[in-house]
């Protein structure tokens, strides 16, 4: 954020700012004449991208799970590496003051970020500041250089708003509605991972064009690998060990499969870059992927926790949760086991290509 936005969000208009560089040249004595030059380079010295950021329909859980952010702080990303101008949740100004911002980061080079879902077709819900946000989002998606889509609501699918009777719907699909052409990245995830959005952040403007993307629009850079490949439990899947009793110590650090994990259909870099600063991850946590990182997140992959009565695995095919379920220790683990493990012997379940995804 530069000076100017930190004086706005002090509630200082532009008009004010300007008498402030007024006083400040009158002060070092120099003439009227210097005052816009003064206000230019003042700017231009402080200047870093501008950023704006609505919400639609959301929780504002990406928005907490970004300045919860060690690394950079919360205050050095805001303050230091982009100038957020707009965002409806920490500026400290509202009324006029938080639409003049809005009205002004429009006439300039800005990225769009969006958190939340957008109503697909009605302009009457989800009104905000008195205009409805499908309108506001139109009008900031035509003008911005760049949209980042974060977390699954405003990716495509729409999240949990887009699996209920909303008809909620992430941005790629208001994009595609309208004809809007500017590039869109989309970084799913339930809220987003700071780390996923800083790191495209910094990518966009060290190379000033949006990363390799995939078929959902995600950088692979985050979403080029398949959190089954490097989960830790892995080993216990491909040794038919599946937890059916979470009272069982015995079976606390089995694969998840049975207890409704999606890792083998979902495309995120979570098992390497942990959250909160490496603190943990889903699985680790004890807790089956729910596959927020994909575009069926939520309304295909519901209920989160209960296995699915049958799903493909890559290399095996359409597989039966029962029959997984019942082989551990039978005679049938050992066939099923047997050809898990021959399988990924073969290296049919490691490395899927990006491409695969659909297969799964
Ligand atoms: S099914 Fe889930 S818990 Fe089991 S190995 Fe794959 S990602 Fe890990
Ligand atoms: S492990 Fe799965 S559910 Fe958890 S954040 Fe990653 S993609 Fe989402």
């Amino acid at each position: 954020m530069g000076n100017f936005d930190l004086l706005k969000v002090k509630g200082v208009s532009r008009r004010d700012f300007m008498k402030l560089i007024g006083a400040t040249t009158a002060a070092l004595g120099l003439p009227e004449l210097f005052v816009p030059q003064a206000a230019s380079a003042m700017e231009q010295a402080i200047k870093k991208p501008p950023v704006l950021w609505l919400e639609g329909m959301d929780c504002t859980g990406c928005t907490e799970s970004t300045i919860a952010t060690l690394n950079p702080s919360a205050a050095e990303l805001v303050l230091d590496m982009i100038s957020i101008r707009y965002h409806e949740t920490i500026m400290a100004g509202s009324g006029n003051i938080a639409e003049e911002a809005y009205q002004d980061t429009l006439k300039d080079k800005f990225i769009l970020v969006v958190e939340g879902a957008t109503p697909a077709q009605e302009d009457r819900y989800c009104m905000v500041g008195g205009k409805p946000f499908r309108k506001t989002l139109i009008e900031a998606a035509k003008k911005a250089q760049a949209i980042i889509a974060i977390g699954s609501c405003a990716s495509e699918g729409g999240g949990i708003p887009g699996a209920c009777a909303t008809g909620a719907v992430g941005v790629s699909e208001i994009l595609k509605a309208e004809g809007i052409s500017t590039p869109l990245i989309n970084l799913p995830c339930c809220p987003v991972k700071p780390t996923t959005l800083i790191g495209t952040i910094l990518y966009y403007l060290t190379y000033q064009k949006v990363p390799p993307l995939d078929s959902q629009n995600r950088p692979i850079a985050f979403y080029g690998t398949l959190l089954h490949d490097n989960c830790p439990r892995r080993g216990h899947f491909e040794n038919g060990e599946f937890l059916t009793d979470w009272n069982d110590p015995a079976q606390k650090d089995y694969c998840l499969l049975l207890k409704g994990c999606k890792g083998p259909k979902t495309f995120t870099d979570c098992a390497q870059v942990w959250w909160n600063d490496n603190a943990n991850f889903c699985i680790n946590a004890g807790s089956p992927c729910s596959g927020c990182s994909e575009k069926s997140f939520y309304k295909q992959f519901t209920p989160l926790y209960t296995k699915q009565e049958t799903f493909k695995l890559p290399g095996i095919g359409q597989v039966n949760a029962d029959t997984v379920g019942t082989v551990i220790g039978g005679a049938a683990a050992i066939g099923l086991g047997v050809h898990l493990i021959a399988t990924a012997a073969s290296g049919r379940l490691t490395n899927q290509g990006h491409g695969h995804k659909e297969d799964l």
